[in-house]
């Protein structure tokens, strides 16, 4: 088949789960449903009781109910989530000057973190399957560039002290967390995960499924508008290390000593929490998470049926002994020649969004972009490679309530 007609194989496919696209009815990516919640009920009492701000009992309500879902001790709900990875970075010991490893296909938030640290971010080539960082090349580039001093270990090529190490799980499937969490062991390296895509996401360690977030010493969430749940805008860190929690909840408070009437501040703090209006909005959501999943699954199982057998694309699955939140669903165009990849992605892209279907690309690779040109790296072909044949389809949950 020519370019021309597997894009309109791949539109008419689509459209065939999300309906028609009308003209003043566009199909979105991931939309957020505050349908059939509590939403309302729950912002009410915020107002009733006049608290809104940080502090009310929905902050406190809503990292227990993260807690009896994901697992984890303990859940420090944060303003977003790139604040919740700023701060578990910075809890997690790293400085000013240091390198922290990370893989080049995730959102900029990812970077802009460590960047906001005045941190360095240092590319991790990643893997097909899952997505997330190689544990190969990880291995590769620390047996390159690491030496040890004491216990730490420095990049000899620059001189810099490698301080931690970032993987994401991308679109919601968890990387190979297991792998890459004994590699942050043998190198003595704190471990942080960006879980922002990957609420109800789990792997399997030792016979037994451990949600995303809970393998290193700190991982993130984000509850921003298009994620799996949403506060309007949000995050969290979940943990199983009470010290490094206690430690983010007094940062992200200003670190104010808990008093009565004196303000007195123990070290430089942030203003990092959620607001008790969001964290309501939140308690809502999670209160119907399993049948929001349920539905995604259910979409991304429709989604795998119906593209089984069009030839130069696939669905992306979950990966082996794990459970996928299928966040977006993802096509990857697997034609060997990357002219033919490269114009069937940007037909595809052109076209849906002139009819209304507004499919997207993969992220352009966080090493490419202008503020991080100059960042150390191993190689990176596998994220470049792969970042031109990843197209997101429309997965919002409720597209499994349309007639189709
Ligand atoms: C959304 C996202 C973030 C940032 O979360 P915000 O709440 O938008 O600040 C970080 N990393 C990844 C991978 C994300 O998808």
């Amino acid at each position: 088949m020519n370019a021309e007609n597997v894009v309109q194989k791949i539109l008419d496919t689509t459209i065939k789960i999300t309906g028609l696209p009308t003209k003043n009815n566009a199909i979105g990516l991931h939309e957020p449903s505050f349908l059939n919640t509590n939403s309302l009920a729950y912002l009410k009492d915020c107002i009733d009781t006049g608290w809104g701000s940080s502090g009310g009992e929905w902050v406190n309500k809503f990292e227990e109910h993260l807690c009896r879902y994901t697992g984890a001790s303990h859940a420090v709900a944060i303003s977003n989530g790139t604040d919740a990875l700023r701060l578990s970075l910075h809890v997690a010991g790293v400085k000013k000057g240091d390198e922290v490893l990370v893989p080049p296909i995730s959102f900029v938030a990812t970077c802009n973190a460590i960047a906001h640290l005045g941190a360095s971010p240092h590319f991790i080539d990643v893997e097909s399957e899952t997505l997330g960082m190689s544990p190969i090349a990880l291995s590769q580039r620390l047996e390159k560039v690491a030496i040890w001093k004491g216990k730490e270990i420095y990049n000899k090529e620059t001189g810099k002290r490698i301080s931690a190490i970032l993987p994401v799980h991308i679109f919601g499937h968890p990387s190979e967390i297991c792998l890459l969490k004994k590699i942050a062991h043998n190198w003595n390296l704190p471990l942080i995960e960006d879980s922002a895509e990957a609420l109800g996401s789990w792997r399997k360690i030792q016979g037994k499924f451990l949600h995303c977030g809970l393998f290193g010493d700190l991982g993130t969430l984000s509850f921003n508008g298009n994620k799996i749940l949403t506060t309007g805008g949000g995050g969290a860190i979940i943990t199983n290390n009470s010290i490094l929690a206690e430690k983010a909840k007094h940062i992200s408070t200003t670190a104010k000593i808990p008093h009565k009437w004196e303000f007195d501040h123990d070290q430089i703090g942030w203003n990092d929490r959620l607001p008790n209006i969001n964290a309501a909005l939140g308690v809502a959501q999670i209160e119907k998470i399993e049948e929001t999943l349920s539905k995604k699954r259910k979409l991304a199982e429709n989604y795998k049926k119906l593209f089984s057998d069009i030839h130069d694309v696939e669905i992306l699955d979950e990966p082996k002994d794990t459970v996928s939140n299928f966040w977006l669903i993802t096509l990857r165009i697997t034609n060997r020649d990357p002219k033919d990849v490269y114009s069937i992605r940007n037909q595809l892209l052109n076209k849906g969004y002139q009819i209304g279907l507004l499919l997207r690309p993969c992220w352009k690779p966080l090493h490419k972009l202008k503020p991080f040109l100059e960042c150390p790296r191993g190689g990176l072909k596998v994220a470049e490679e792969q970042s031109m044949r990843l197209i997101n389809l429309p997965s919002s949950p409720d597209l499994i309530n349309k007639k189709n």
